[in-house]
């Protein structure tokens, strides 16, 4: 477990050290590459059956008795490999890998949640999300109240007789604001309620919510745990007992499972995850401070800067400060115009691939919030999401430059 009490450097240097051997041997069982001739890598196993021995192993496997697999949608060698390299990571109990970051999010909330209950969440969130709180929920008896999560206090004043859940997305896509986790836990503590955090925007490179006490983990692993934008996935980590419980709903129940292939991509997209994040995040923070110099940038979000409004919180919470960043130009036509110059960069939707990665949520990952929510939530018309990849930084910055200078 790491010691987020440390100053930032040695953190940092810490979660590395943590993380660098677990990348490469997280997904590893001797037990399972000895069935394919001692393998080193993790085997694609595509199939959807698994034979049994005779009618008793059947029955007894049924009856949970050993550790046979059965079924695809029930378990999978591969999908198994990737899953504990996820709780490697996330120094988790155990970890479940889904179809998608929303399987992932709706199956762990439907496992914790039943009529009648309440969440409390912040507004500024990734929008589909958001639209599961919003829309999908309310049609199972299940409300939320949104709030100014990266207000201190604004939790506990939402909390009411039937609140169950308290739902937490830091750094927030796409505005980077930062909710104060112990602040959360604390309060979810006291009121005996559970805690859920959406860790894809930090990664278990610079956030690790479990060690801060949070109860169930959620993430898009499509993003930077997989990291090469090649394929869909999700992940739920926590302890065995409430992952055994969201691998039911989520993979069972609502058939969230992910391809063993899909496992298999992201199993080996985590060996140099942290190699990765610690190029990406450099980035970043280089980035964040040379567009916070440029004449034509309004305001740039990113933790690494002295005048983010939460450094303070980031610092005691994240390892790095991760690989997303925002910035304003002055109107949205401006910010069309940037979009469209961009050449090493990519214009596209996604984050934490080895490209980087421009978007506009306004008009695009968030144009399915009501305009008004949307503006609550801090994104304007003239805001740019930054996903940076681990290009060469002065070639990121020569591309960025010569696009403002349109
Ligand atoms: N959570 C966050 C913060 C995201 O940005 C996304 C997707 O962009 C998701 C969850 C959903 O992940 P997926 O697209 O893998 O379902």
């Amino acid at each position: 477990m790491i010691d987020s009490s440390l100053p930032y450097a040695e953190s940092l240097l810490c979660r590395e050290k943590a993380l660098a051997t677990a990348c490469v041997h997280g997904a590893d069982d001797a037990g399972e590459g000895a069935m394919f001739g001692r393998a080193l890598e993790t085997p694609v196993v595509l199939s959807s059956a698994f034979g049994f021995a005779d009618a008793e192993h059947a029955a007894a496997t049924f009856r949970g008795e050993g550790d046979s697999y059965i079924y695809g949608r029930w378990g999978n060698p591969t999908t198994d490999a990737l899953e504990r390299a996820l709780a490697a990571l996330e120094g988790a109990e155990a970890a479940c890998a889904t179809a998608s970051g929303m399987a992932a999010i709706s199956g762990a909330l439907l496992s914790l949640l039943e009529a009648g209950d309440h969440v409390v969440a912040p507004r500024a969130l990734y929008a589909e999300t958001a639209r599961l709180f919003r829309e999908r929920l309310p049609r199972l008896g299940i409300t939320t109240t949104f709030v100014d999560a990266t207000e201190p206090g604004s939790f506990e004043k939402a909390i009411i007789a039937n609140t169950r859940v308290l739902y937490i997305e830091t750094p927030a896509n796409p505005t980077l604001g930062i909710v104060d986790i112990a602040e959360v836990v604390s309060l979810a503590r006291a009121k005996k309620l559970l805690t859920v955090a959406d860790n894809t925007f930090a990664t278990p490179f610079s956030q690790t919510p479990l060690a801060l006490g949070v109860d169930v983990v959620v993430h898009s692993a499509t993003k930077g745990i997989g990291g090469h934008g090649d394929t869909i996935a999700g992940a739920i980590c926590g302890s065995k007992e409430r992952i055994a419980a969201a691998a039911d709903v989520a993979i069972k129940g609502f058939g969230g499972v992910i391809s063993p292939l899909a496992a298999f991509l992201v199993t080996r997209g985590i060996k140099t995850f942290a190699l990765r994040q610690r190029a990406a995040c450099a980035n970043a923070a280089g980035l964040a401070e040379r567009l916070a110099a440029h004449p034509r940038v309004k305001v740039v979000r990113h933790p690494s800067l002295p005048d983010h409004p939460r450094r303070e919180v980031a610092l005691r919470q994240m390892h790095a400060f991760g690989t997303l960043l925002s910035f304003e130009v002055a109107t949205l036509d401006e910010g069309r115009k940037v979009l469209e110059a961009v050449r090493t960069i990519t214009h596209a939707v996604s984050l934490g691939d080895t490209r980087s990665l421009l978007v506009h949520p306004a008009s695009t990952t968030h144009s399915t919030m009501p305009a008004e929510t949307r503006q609550l939530a801090g994104v304007g018309d003239g805001l740019l999401r930054l996903s940076v990849g681990i290009e060469s930084l002065d070639d990121l910055w020569a591309d960025l430059e010569q696009a403002l200078a349109r």
